[in-house]
């Protein structure tokens, strides 16, 4: 026989696990899949600081929480990769790329985030989150009356450069091409005292021993002039990859791969609900994912609910 869930939920991050809460707890049969340990990507963070009303901790030990609560209260879960997403009316199909497993669901939950790019260059993993940041808002107050090197040079760079300037003594940016921000954000940078911007340049490496000690670059214009920033910690905005390979094709994803989702979470299939940093957002955060996750919840119940 069919194994039918009210609510499969693929991505087990703050976004899928929370909404795994509040879907059991509306009574819906419920599933939740991830291809690795639950947490999304608070596994490979550090320090939380910024979760209300968890103080401080390790990523690890809040996936941790978060996992045993859904766990409490009796939620399913299967170590599976999700490959493809079928929108057969008011069943759908999940395909697993272990031994073809296929679920049926009369809502899915799609929370499978982001991964943030990375530049790949000789140092970047030795600091990686030790170091080398992707997150302004998460660790930038570690900074305070520290320098900093920013890479990257698009909204989300020149946004959090402006924030961490208010925090740090200097920062530089590193950048491929010019600024290619907002002008107004542009200009506000620019007229910042400690900030100091290199265009066009090309990252060579990530420096340091016991800890991360600053980037070397070099123009990618003619003179090739290469040059070394030292600092205490890196910021990398170079973008973000979405991960929806699975479900790309059914038409709810923008150029980004990003999901377009109402304020409901809903997207335009029926049934179909987007969670967290995989939505089109402003704000990428835990708090962020968690609510989604709940919204999302509530609007498939309601809408399997609607179905009986
Ligand atoms: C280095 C770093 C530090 C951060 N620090 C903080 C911080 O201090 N505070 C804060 O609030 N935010 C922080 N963030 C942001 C925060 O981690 C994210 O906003 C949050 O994890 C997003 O949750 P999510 O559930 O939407 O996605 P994710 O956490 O990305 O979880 C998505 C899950 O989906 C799974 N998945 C993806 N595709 C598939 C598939 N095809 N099949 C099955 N499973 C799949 C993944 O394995 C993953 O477990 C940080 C981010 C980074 C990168």
């Amino acid at each position: 026989m069919e194994n039918i869930y009210d609510i499969v939920i693929v991505g087990a991050g703050p976004a899928g696990m929370t909404a795994a809460i509040y879907a059991i707890r509306a009574n819906m049969k419920v599933l939740m899949l991830d291809r690795l340990a639950p947490g999304g990507q608070m596994i490979n963070t550090n320090e939380i600081e910024n979760y209300t009303g968890a103080g401080k901790l390790s990523g690890a030990e809040l996936a941790i929480k978060m996992f045993e609560h859904t766990q409490e209260l009796g939620v399913e879960f299967d170590y599976k990769t999700v490959i493809d997403i079928k929108n057969g009316g008011p069943l759908k199909t999940i395909t697993c790329e272990e031994d073809d497993t296929v679920y049926k669901a009369r809502a899915v939950i799609l929370a499978t985030g982001t991964v943030p790019r990375r530049l790949g260059v000789p140092g970047e993993d030795d600091w990686a989150a030790n170091g080398i940041s992707w997150c302004a808002i998460c660790d930038g107050a570690q900074y305070r009356d520290k320098e900093v090197v920013v890479i990257g040079g698009g909204n989300s760079a020149v946004e959090e450069s402006i924030y961490l300037a208010g925090i740090c003594t200097k920062l530089t940016i590193v950048t491929m091409f010019d600024l290619t921000a907002d002008p107004k954000a542009c200009d506000l940078l620019r007229k910042m005292p400690n900030v100091t911007i290199y265009p066009y340049q090309e990252v060579l490496e990530f420096t340091g021993t016991e800890r991360i000690t600053g980037v070397r670059f070099k123009s990618t214009k003619e003179d090739a002039t290469e040059r070394y920033a030292p600092c205490d910690g890196v910021f990398e905005y170079i973008g973000f990859s979405a991960s929806s390979q699975a479900f790309a094709n059914l038409g709810i994803v923008d150029r980004t791969g990003c999901i377009q989702a109402d304020t409901r979470m809903t997207t335009s299939l029926p049934g179909i609900f987007g969670a967290g940093d995989i939505t089109v957002k402003h704000l990428r955060q835990i708090v962020t994912a968690c609510s989604d996750g709940a919204v999302a919840a509530n609007s498939a119940a309601a809408y399997v609910e609607s179905l009986k």
